[in-house]
């Protein structure tokens, strides 16, 4: 079993506070929806929440304050049950059933890419990428952020496993290049900030063709 990958504090403290990005906060509250929340996590998250409020309220903070936060999140995570869903995908999580689905499209060899509509804050946006097993997404780092959290499958980069709930955050200092272990395929969705960027001679070659 490999280490858990849980999403990190300061994304936390953000998603909980109501200042995560919107795409960036569906992956969160997908992650949250996938580990079952132990009183451990809930009295982590209400800390954090209280740590972020304190340093963004110009006021003393109302006495629900935190309970406010907390609803929010309550509310990304889990009563999305309660809207009627609105994709054929009844595998989704319950965060990701509320939203409207692009058409898959062929992103390289054994993957493909379909875009979650609505949630976007500029470039960044969600998108859903299904590798088949034994497949890989070309190496590449990122124009900006990447959030990407495990839905069915598993995948490993070089040094880090990944299974269903795990959360991967990336930037344009990581170099990775996502390869499914999984013998079922990999299904991910992940807050992509403008395009993912492939190094080399040949990788700028074949940066036209790879657009997700
Ligand atoms: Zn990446």
């Amino acid at each position: 079993m490999s280490a858990r990958h849980a999403v990190s504090d300061d994304r936390l403290i953000a998603y909980a506070a109501g200042t995560l990005s919107p795409p960036e906060a569906v992956v969160v509250a997908t992650h949250l929806a996938l580990r079952p929340r132990s009183e451990d996590v809930l009295r982590a998250l209400t800390h954090v929440a209280g740590d972020a409020l304190e340093d963004l309220a110009p006021e003393p903070l109302s006495a629900d304050a935190l309970d406010q936060a907390l609803a929010r999140a309550e509310a990304d995570g889990g009563e999305a049950e309660a809207l009627p869903p609105l994709n054929d995908m009844p595998e989704l999580p319950a965060p990701l059933r509320r939203y409207a689905l692009g058409p898959w499209r062929w992103m390289g060899p054994g993957v493909r890419v379909r875009d979650v509509l609505g949630p976007r804050d500029g470039d960044c946006r969600v998108i859903l990428l299904k590798i088949e097993p034994g497949r890989s997404t070309p190496r590449h780092t990122h124009g900006g952020v990447e959030v990407t959290c495990v839905l069915s499958g598993a995948y490993a980069t070089d040094d880090e496993r990944f299974d269903v709930g795990d959360i991967e955050e990336a930037d344009d200092h990581t170099l990775h290049q996502p390869r499914v272990v999984s013998s079922e395929a990999c299904l991910c969705v992940a807050a992509l900030d403008g395009q993912i960027l492939l190094p080399g001679l040949l990788g700028r070659l074949m940066q036209p063709f790879v657009r997700l």
